[in-house]
């Protein structure tokens, strides 16, 4: 260990089809823009869903569970494959990332929906709405109409099935709705300033709490600006004018929905990253895509999402902005420079492979010393 250098422990785990290609890739650039910024990773390479049940037969091994709890921050590739889709429920490699979640208690999901002017012809959407959109979806994950009591499908006392879900947030407690709002106020204010709050105030009670305690907590942030949207209004101003929007929080559902729709905005899922944060104990940072079986082994997947992912596993889970800066900025640069795997070619630029990307955004890193 070198003196005067800050040290994490990252766990990778790179998963199955395109996920150990992409997680090589990122590891590699995480490593050079840290280093840059004086901090030293010891990484812990672990395996996890199919690569884990093909190992030692369970999606989620006792010690790779073990290596991401005691980690930092975790860097996922991508879980999942053909191979495994017959087996049942307990031992399909999907588990592993819903057990993950589960046992991290990681309650805020960050989705960035960001159309960068080198592939805004990727967009679903026309130019002129396309361009300049860079918003962050924060979603709320453990809590409402998904989970709440009671659920199921019943028979009620005509005999009738009835089918029961219900949305149950809290002030405080467990479901505490305080905490979601604190993360979205707080990547608001490492973004633009700016925070809209998505909810159904007009029709549900869960709402009008959500919409209460976002409120209350507004003069804890004077720096950031609150505005609130019902949901519907939400799913239309996201395609009529995106750029209208920084930073979004909703619920579980809503957000599920949302952020989706955002996606498409970009229109390229190997661009994409995330993370999901608990209140204490290491964020999970992982690409939007799944494992990409058809293109698995060909070197042909986009690794940006997973550097991307890396970037804001920097940021938002060691709180490293200027590493995380670093990454961004060589990820544009390479784009910049017309480098393209094939989900986002278009005529006039120059295909690349996985690990070609990952080394010209590298050598981006390295030149902005
Ligand atoms: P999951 O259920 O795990 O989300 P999926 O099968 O629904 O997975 P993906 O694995 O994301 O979806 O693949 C969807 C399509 O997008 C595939 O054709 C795949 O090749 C492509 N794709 C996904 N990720 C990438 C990437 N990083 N680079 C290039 N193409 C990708
Ligand atoms: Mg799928």
């Amino acid at each position: 260990a070198s003196p005067g250098k800050k040290r994490y422990n990252i766990a990778l785990l790179p998963g199955d089809g395109i996920g150990p290609e992409v997680i090589s890739v990122a590891k590699i650039v995480l490593q050079k823009a840290g280093s840059l910024e004086g901090l030293e990773f010891d990484f812990q390479e672990m395996p996890v869903g199919g690569a884990a049940l093909d190992l030692v037969g369970v999606p989620m091994p006792e010690q790779t569970f073990t290596a991401a709890k005691q980690s930092d921050a975790i860097l996922l590739g991508a879980i999942g494959g053909y191979k495994w889709d017959k087996n049942e429920k307990h031992l399909r490699p999907e588990m592993a990332l819903f057990y993950l979640r589960r046992d991290l208690k990681v309650f805020a999901n960050l989705r960035p929906a960001t159309v960068l002017p080198q592939l805004v012809d990727a967009s679903t959407l026309k130019k002129e709405v396309a361009e300049g959109v860079d918003m962050m979806i924060v979603r709320e994950l453990t809590g409402g109409i998904y989970f709440g009591e009671p659920r199921g499908i019943k028979i009620n006392e005509n005999g009738e099935e009835v089918g029961i879900s219900t949305e149950i947030y809290a002030a405080h407690e467990v479901l505490n709705l305080d905490r979601i709002a604190r993360v979205a106020f707080e990547t608001a204010r490492k973004r633009r300033g700016k925070l809209c709050s998505v909810d159904k105030a007009n029709v549900l009670d869960a709402s009008i709490l959500w919409r209460k305690r976002v409120t209350a907590l507004a003069s804890e942030y004077p720096d950031v600006e609150l505005s609130h949207m019902y949901v519907d209004n939400a799913a239309m101003q996201l395609i009529r004018d995106p750029k209208q929007f920084d930073t979004i929080v909703t619920n579980n559902i809503f957000g599920d929905i949302l952020s989706d729709e955002a996606s498409m905005i970009t229109g390229s899922i190997g661009m994409l990253p995330s993370a999901s944060l608990g209140e204490s104990g290491p964020g999970l940072f992982e690409p939007i895509h799944g494992s990409a079986p058809d293109i698995a082994g060909q070197d042909k997947a986009n690794p940006l999402a997973t550097i991307l992912s890396a970037a804001m596993l920097l940021k938002y889970g060691l709180g490293e902005e200027k590493a995380a800066k670093r990454i961004e900025d060589a990820v544009v640069d390479a784009l910049n420079k017309g480098f393209r795997t094939g989900d986002i070619y278009s005529p006039g630029n120059k295909l690349v492979g996985c690990k070609e990307m990952g080394d010209e955004v590298l050598k981006s890193v390295e030149s902005k010393v």
